[in-house]
């Protein structure tokens, strides 16, 4: 009782069929969405004091939720941005419930420089950091400086820096020694107003033309995007299903004698990355469907979902295709989304 005055409401039985870009059937012991630093930590203190297992959710566009989630679930809504320029450039901080692609759209429109390739992107800022999100040639870690966390056991504020991070391909020190431990609850970015386009990717150079405004970028990356990808609002999806493997020189070598047309990209390592979906397309998977999930007809990347199926269903489906694609190419595919 110490902590109700102050607590955020708590919904207890929430329905997080809807709060997940796939559309699988959850339902929260106990969920709730604090706007502000005290109320997150609050929350983590009755979560202690109740023994309730804490599960952190965003936007849910990048889950595989379970038919029910234990304990709390903490949907950080802390909403606030605010920035302060130093020089050509401005320090952005940005509150976790923040929406991502609001918050890029917005800053292309101010004439600011740096997160205009990753429009479109779903989910909250406070997730950005966890698989350190990339689309047309930028992350998140090209322009992160710090974040704000909280840690669940002790309820301490403490900022980690951009390196203390550790992000990588689709990684970070979250999915690592941090996971589970921390409630990330503002970041701080670096734009600038100085043009610095990224325009390598696809056909981003000829849609823009010389001299584009970051607004004009993230708006011909927004209307690729919607060319390519299926919108979860109107067919269930998490994006990109399967990460693009990074395999060993000694793997590569002998499959691009096979497959010479196989799309492969050198890492500064030596390792080679390959292309998930071309590798699933290849095991006849594209346009493929299996009960309620299938494979997208134009992306072999993307597992969808007709709103009926299971998670059950969906890790059956999963392991099928990884096991066509071990079987045929050796190379052994992971998922993008969090199990949780
Ligand atoms: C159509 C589509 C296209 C996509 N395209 C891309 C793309 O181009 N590039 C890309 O990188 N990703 C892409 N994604 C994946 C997804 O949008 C990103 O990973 C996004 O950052 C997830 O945000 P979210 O708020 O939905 O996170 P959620 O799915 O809710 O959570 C993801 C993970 O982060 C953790 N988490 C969430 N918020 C916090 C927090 N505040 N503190 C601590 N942990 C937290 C969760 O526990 C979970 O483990 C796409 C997804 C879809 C559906």
């Amino acid at each position: 009782m110490a902590h109700a005055l102050t607590l955020a409401a708590i919904e207890h039985r929430a329905d997080l069929s809807r709060a997940n870009t796939l559309r699988l059937p959850c339902i929260a012991e106990h969920a709730a969405a604090p706007t502000t630093l005290s109320e997150v930590r609050e929350l983590l203190a009755l979560a202690r004091a109740r023994r309730w297992p804490v599960t952190v959710l965003g936007g849910g566009s990048n889950v595989l939720l379970p038919p029910v989630l234990e304990g709390l679930v903490l949907r950080p809504a802390l909403c606030q941005w605010w920035g302060r320029c130093e020089g050509d450039t401005l320090a952005l901080h940005v509150g976790a419930g923040v929406n991502w692609h609001q918050l890029v759209m917005a800053t292309a429109a101010r004439g600011l420089w740096g997160i205009e390739n990753l429009a479109l992107i779903p989910g909250e800022c406070g997730a950005a950091p966890v698989q350190n999100i990339g689309a047309y040639g930028v992350e998140l870690g090209d322009v992160l400086e710090a974040v704000q966390v909280v840690d669940r056991a002790s309820g301490r504020v403490q900022w980690l820096s951009a390196r203390e991070c550790m992000l990588g391909y689709r990684d970070s020190i979250f999915k690592g020694a941090l996971e589970g431990q921390v409630v990330i609850t503002q970041l701080v970015l670096r734009l600038s107003r100085r043009a610095r386009p990224v325009l390598s990717y696809g056909d981003l150079a000829a849609r823009v033309g010389a001299n584009p405004t970051p607004l004009a970028v993230a708006e011909a990356v927004c209307a690729i995007r919607r060319a390519k990808l299926p919108d979860p609002a109107v067919l269930a999806n998490a994006g990109s299903f399967f990460k693009n493997p990074i395999v060993s020189a000694g793997l590569a070598q002998p499959l691009l004698a096979r497959h010479a047309q196989m799309p492969h990209f050198p890492q500064p390592d030596g390792r080679v990355k390959l292309a998930a979906g071309w590798l699933i397309d290849q095991c006849g998977w594209k346009g493929r469907r299996d009960g309620a999930f299938g494979v997208h007809a134009q992306q072999a990347l993307v597992v969808v979902h007709d709103g009926q199926g299971s998670r059950e269903e969906l890790m059956r489906f999963a392991n099928a295709i990884v096991a066509d694609v071990k079987a045929r190419f050796g190379v052994t595919l992971e998922p993008e989304p969090r199990w949780l």
